[in-house]
């Protein structure tokens, strides 16, 4: 059994579109300090402060959903969990995607 909520987050993607850098071996915990950095390879931000300050506040947020669910006993089976993809955009916007995790419910839990 698995918490209602929990976030994984990882990685960083350049907002840039004409530009493919990214490096996904990036943790969260270390995204302080990149806000305000340049791409290696075409030198757009990384990540901004408004990026930054809503990955927190997500954070915050699937976190005392979690709570609350472990503290009123509901859990969900691990392979009832949907998956989002989500980006930012460097001004704050999020875009998701869940059609593979949609896929992957949709199949009975397999890929
Ligand atoms: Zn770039």
């Amino acid at each position: 059994m698995a918490d209602i909520a929990r976030m994984e987050i990882g990685g960083l993607i350049c907002d840039n579109t004409s530009c493919d850098w990214k490096d996904m071996s990036i943790k969260v915990e270390d995204y302080a300090q990149y806000i305000g950095t340049g791409c290696p390879k075409c030198g757009e931000c990384v990540l901004t402060q408004r990026d930054y300050n809503v990955v927190q506040t997500m954070l915050k947020v699937t976190g005392l959903i979690s709570r609350v669910g472990r503290f009123f006993g509901v859990s969900v089976k691990e392979e009832d969990l949907v998956t989002v993809e989500m980006n930012t955009d460097g001004k704050g916007n999020i875009t998701m995607d869940n059609k593979k995790p949609f896929d992957y419910v949709k199949n009975g839990g397999k890929n």
